[in-house]
């Protein structure tokens, strides 16, 4: 019986997990009624992953996607029709969109990093090595510490001019594991700093120091390419059935101060204490290093087509919110007027949820770093973190866009804020 069960759970630990026949649905709650039914829901959403949410639900009115396993469609539909909730499928087999979201998923063999296919931890910390020794006069390797299951934490600074002291500027992705659009796109940034020859835009890279940290979270990335594909979390056992912390709730800034967790099976789960997760830790004392010359602070997310400023735990427009919204709204029409794609600008709180315990927040929290923002990239729900690969190139292009439009919109408002750069002579790819 005991090996029965150790059988059982080693199956459960290594298997790669289905989503064959799962659903997912649209629904948008247009009353207080409808709203309380999927927050109870939410509320009691459990390990055995019958059904999980992949946005939270907030308001009235606002869409929710909630992903349902095939035995429980059945009671999920009833219920909801019994709460006068309206649903409509989006995907009637999520696996099937799995297979089809990247074109080499099954290959089992290493991919350049080339933004025609989303990559392995292992790919993208090679091609970083590979940067690296291209250039190796401004791209310096850094290794700050270790996961809990061991591996590297890695990312690179990049300075075009390493003898003059600059203000700082921390690129992150991919802390929330599923998200893999983040990293391709922060990969693709940091790519084009060496391509563009545009002398506006080489005049904003060049001003900075800047640090790229595309995979935040190792342990869950990987765990998201081997096991399973919908993981968000880190991967600390903290009970038999349930890993993980969420490293975007684990931060020791009004830490569990609303939106977060004390379940260890949620998807929200803040973990035991701030700072609990041993990669957010390590990422803790990193950014401590760099804070002071620190001007600017990019998180990268998916999906939902947002940019997001502090705060998370409150709706008050604290610090220069004004101002950065008004540089949020430019820099958004501008991306806009790439593909299309439009986005909404606001703080946390006020245009998603109460969400405490980011990384964002203990950055504006700690520092007051004047821009410190969380991108939701691409889309709005129809793939969700499902983003098909041949949408990478154009998500990422439109993203750089932004990004240039708000350093360019900042530095007019704070032009005492810094430009000690000299002109590099480096050779471009
Ligand atoms: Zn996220």
């Amino acid at each position: 019986m005991k090996l029965l069960v150790l059988l059982t759970l080693s199956v459960l630990v290594t298997a790669k997990v289905s989503y064959r026949n799962y659903k997912l649905y649209k629904i948008i709650p247009k009353d207080e009624q409808a709203l309380q039914f999927l927050k109870n829901l939410e509320d009691s959403s459990t390990e055995l992953l019958r059904y999980q949410f992949w946005n939270e639900v907030t308001e009235v009115g606002n869409e929710v996607s909630l992903m349902v396993a095939p035995d429980t469609q059945n009671l999920i539909e009833a219920a909801l029709n019994e709460s006068n909730v309206a649903q409509s499928v989006i995907m009637n087999d999520v696996q099937e969109v799995i297979d089809q979201e990247n074109p080499k998923w099954r290959s089992g063999e290493a991919n350049p990093v080339d933004w025609t296919v989303y990559n392995t931890l292992e790919e993208i910390n090679n091609w970083l090595e590979q940067m690296v020794q291209e250039f190796p006069n401004q791209l310096e390797i850094l290794r700050p510490g270790k996961t809990g299951q061991g591996r590297d934490i890695v990312g690179v600074k990049l300075d075009f001019s390493p003898n003059v002291r600059k203000k700082t500027i921390f690129v992150e992705s991919n802390i929330h594991a599923r998200e893999w659009i983040t990293s391709a796109t922060t990969t693709y940034i940091l790519d084009q700093f060496f391509r563009i020859t545009d002398v506006e835009q080489r005049n904003i890279i060049e001003a900075y120091t800047w640090y790229f940290f595309p995979v935040m979270n190792p342990d869950g990335f990987v765990y998201s390419h081997e096991t399973n594909r919908m993981w968000r979390k880190t991967r600390t056992r903290y009970n038999i059935f349930c890993y993980g912390a969420d490293p975007n709730r684990n931060w020791g800034y009004q830490w569990m101060n609303g939106g977060a967790s004390q379940n260890p099976c949620s998807d929200i789960y803040a973990g035991p204490e701030p700072f609990s997760e041993p990669s957010v830790r390590v990422m803790k004392e990193f950014i401590e290093t760099i804070a002071e010359d620190m001007v600017a602070y990019l998180d990268f997310h998916s999906f939902s087509q947002m940019l997001l400023l502090p705060f998370g735990h409150t709706i008050d427009h604290l610090n220069n919110y004004d101002e950065m919204k008004e540089i949020g709204r430019i820099a958004m029409d501008e991306l806009e007027e790439v593909y299309g794609t439009d986005y909404v600008v606001g703080n946390v709180a006020e245009t998603i949820y109460i969400a405490a315990g980011s990384s964002m927040d203990w950055v504006k929290g700690e520092f007051n770093t004047s821009i410190a923002v969380t991108y939701e990239l691409r889309d709005k729900g129809s793939y969700g973190f499902l983003l098909p690969a041949d949408q990478i190139l154009p998500t990422a292009e439109e993203t750089l866009v932004s990004v240039f439009s708000i350093l360019r919109e900042y530095r007019i408002r704070h032009p005492e804020d810094g430009d000690e750069s000299t002109t590099s002579n480096v050779n471009l790819i």
